[in-house]
């Protein structure tokens, strides 16, 4: 499904099919950050409220949590979005027409 760390294939190995409908835009970061950063900084608060560390503790916990919290979980939800907008069939809402045009148009720009 990957033809790099996050860059969709052109086309899926297996069936074939085409990923140009997907457009992740920046739901994965949208959903890498709720799961892992937004939790965090519950943590990060109590741990400063309750032990008063100095900032570099922060430093050497929290921002590699942060971190690899982040970057690991962008794949699995590129993926999932890639997969969801494919079996929803999703497109904008009100651009049904639009998308329909638009994919024609490149359609017909193939064939030649
Ligand atoms: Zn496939």
């Amino acid at each position: 499904m990957f033809a790099g760390w996050l860059k969709l294939a052109k086309t899926c190995d297996h069936c074939g099919l085409d990923f140009g409908y997907a457009q992740t835009d920046d739901g994965p970061a949208f959903f890498a950050l709720c799961i892992t950063a937004f939790p965090l900084v519950f943590v990060v608060v109590y741990v400063q409220v309750k032990f008063d560390p100095p900032w570099w503790v922060h430093v050497f916990t929290s921002m590699p949590i942060l971190v690899l919290g982040c970057v690991a979980t962008l794949r699995p939800f590129k993926g999932w979005l890639a997969a969801s907008q494919y079996v929803n069939h999703a497109v904008e809402a009100g651009t049904e027409g639009l998308w329909a045009e638009l994919n024609a148009r490149e359609k017909a720009d193939e064939k030649p």
